[in-house]
C-alpha cells in the first residue's frame, strides 16, 4: 500500500473529526507465546490502516487542523545495539520522512508531550476496551489535567468511541484495498490447487496445511488465521484445527486456508473428496452447497441488504435437505422453524478486509445494512451431517462448505478468489492430475 493511500486516510478522519477533536491510537503490544518467547509482531489493524506503521511501542495521533503538525507519531527511538539484535527502527527521523508524520517524538516523552496537546482539545476519539492497559494511560493523561483544572487547565469534555468512525471507513474499501484483496486471494487460491492436487489417501491432514504455510511464505505471506483441514467425521467440526487425522479412502477433505498479504486477508474454503471421487451421496449434498453458495453468491449486490444472501443459501439447503429426505415438512414451514439449522448452523458470510472477520456494523439501526460498492464479504454456506444425527448411515460424517471472498462493485458481485475450480467435475479432474 503506497504512503498517499494512508495520508488520503488520515485526511479522511480528520474531516470526520473536525477541529477540537484529537484521536489517538495505540500500537499492538508485544505478545508472549509462552515463557520468553514472543509471537511474531502483527500491527493492529486500525493503528496500521492509518500509519503503515510496522513497529511495536508507537502511539499514532491526528489533531485536525493543530498548527504545529496534525499528524504525530510517538515510537522506539534508533539504538544501535538494540537494532543489532532486533532490528531497524525507524526512529522519530524515519516517522516523518518515511511514514509522514508532521511530527514524531520518542515514546518514552509521550507522558511529558500528550496530556499538553490533549489539553487544547474538546473532544477525544479513542477506542476503549482493546487494550486495558492504553486504557489506563489514557484515563491517566485526563485525571493530570483534571488536577490541574484548578489553576486553570483546559480538560476535553467529550470523549467518542474512534472505532465507529474508523470501522465505518474501513468496511468501504478503496481501489488499492480491492487489489490488496485480490493478491492475497490469489496466492491463496493458488495453495488450495496445489493441495487439491497432493491429496490422496493415507496422507495426514498436516501434511496437507504444510502445503498451505509453505506456498504462502513463498509468497512472503502468513496464515490469516488457523487452516482448518479435516477429513471424514472432523469435517463436521466447524473450527477443528488440530489437523492431525489420516485420510481415508472414500472420507471429504474441508479446507479453509487462506492468508493475510500486506495486511489483507483471504479466506477461503473447499471440500474434496480424498479419493479424487466424491460418492454418490457425498456428491448430491456437494450439489445443494454449491446451488446455495451461486444464490447467494448472486444476491451479494449493491443495494440487497446484508442478509439476503443468507436467506437465499438457505432456502437452496432447506430445500435440498428436504429432497434427500433430512428433513420433513413443508418448505416455508422448515424455513420458518429453522429446520435447516441442524445441519446449517452458521451464517452465510462475514466482511472481509485487514481482518479476517472484519470490522463493520452489519446492522443500521433496526435493519440490516445494505451493499454498497467496496464491501468485501465472504459467501459461505455450508451443510454438515455428523455421526451424532439420527439419519441414514450413509449420509453421516459428510461436511461440505464453499466459501469464496466477494467484492461488491457497480456491476455485480466480483469473485475475488474466482480462479479456484468448485465444479465438482472440474475438481475432479484437477484432483486426477
Ligand atoms: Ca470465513
Amino acid at each position: 500500500m503506497n504512503s498517499k493511500e494512508f495520508a488520503r486516510r488520515r485526511r479522511q478522519l480528520m474531516h470526520m473529526i473536525g477541529h477540537g477533536g484529537i484521536a489517538i491510537l495505540p500500537a499492538a503490544p508485544v505478545r508472549t507465546r509462552s515463557r520468553d518467547i514472543e509471537y511474531r509482531f502483527r500491527q493492529d489493524s486500525d493503528f496500521y490502516y492509518l500509519s503503515g506503521f510496522a513497529e511495536p511501542d508507537a502511539v499514532a495521533v491526528l489533531i485536525p487542523g493543530r498548527d504545529n503538525g496534525e499528524y504525530l507519531l510517538f515510537c522506539r527511538e534508533r539504538d544501535a545495539n538494540k537494532e543489532l539484535w532486533d532490528g531497524s527502527r525507524a526512529g522519530p527521523g524515519g516517522a516523518i520522512s518515511t511514514f509522514g508524520a508532521d511530527d514524531a517524538f520518542p515514546i518514552d516523552d509521550i507522558d511529558d508531550i500528550l496530556p499538553g496537546i490533549m489539553e487544547s482539545c474538546k473532544r477525544v476519539y479513542y477506542t476503549m476496551g482493546v487494550y486495558p492497559e492504553f486504557d489506563s494511560r489514557i484515563a491517566d493523561w485526563v485525571n493530570s489535567l483534571r488536577a490541574r483544572e484548578s489553576s486553570g487547565v483546559h480538560t476535553p469534555q467529550e470523549f467518542v468511541a474512534l472505532d465507529h468512525l474508523l470501522h465505518d471507513m474501513r468496511l468501504y474499501k478503496s481501489r488499492a484495498e480491492i487489489s490488496a484483496l485480490r493478491k492475497s486471494a490469489k496466492v491463496a487460491v493458488n495453495a488450495h490447487t496445489q493441495a487439491m492436487q497432493m491429496v490422496r489417501p493415507g496422507l495426514y491432514e498436516y501434511e496437507v496445511e504444510a502445503e498451505f504455510v509453505r506456498e504462502f511464505r513463498r509468497n512472503d505471506a502468513w496464515v490469516s488465521y488457523n487452516p482448518i483441514v479435516g477429513a471424514g467425521a472432523n469435517t463436521c467440526t466447524l473450527h477443528y484445527i488440530e489437523n492431525n487425522a489420516c485420510l481415508e479412502d472414500g472420507d471429504l477433505l474441508l479446507i479453509d486456508a487462506g492468508c493475510e498479504l500486506d495486511y489483507y486477508a483471504s479466506d477461503i474454503t473447499r471440500t474434496i473428496p480424498v479419493s479424487g471421487r466424491f460418492s454418490p451421496e457425498q456428491r448430491v449434498v456437494y450439489d445443494i452447497v454449491l446451488e446455495a453458495q451461486l444464490a447467494a453468491i448472486d444476491k451479494t449486490v449493491k443495494d440487497n441488504h446484508w442478509n439476503e444472501p443468507h436467506d437465499a443459501a438457505v432456502k437452496v439447503i432447506t430445500r435440498g435437505l428436504k429432497k434427500i429426505g433430512l428433513l420433513d415438512g413443508t418448505l416455508s414451514r422448515l424455513i420458518r422453524d429453522g429446520a435447516y439449522k441442524e445441519f446449517f448452523m452458521h451464517r452465510t458470510g462475514h466482511w472481509l478486509g485487514m481482518d479476517v472477520h472484519d470490522v463493520g456494523d452489519y446492522k443500521v439501526g433496526d435493519g440490516w445494512r445494505l451493499f454498497e460498492t467496496g464491501m468485501v464479504t465472504t459467501v459461505e454456506p455450508g451443510i454438515y451431517i455428523p455421526a451424532s444425527r439420527k439419519v441414514p448411515a450413509r449420509w453421516r460424517n459428510i461436511g461440505i462448505r464453499i466459501e469464496d471472498d466477494v467484492a461488491v462493485t457497480n456491476s455485480g458481485p466480483d469473485v475475488l478468489s474466482k480462479g479456484l475450480v468448485k465444479d465438482p467435475d472440474e475438481v475432479e479432474s484437477l484432483m486426477q492430475r
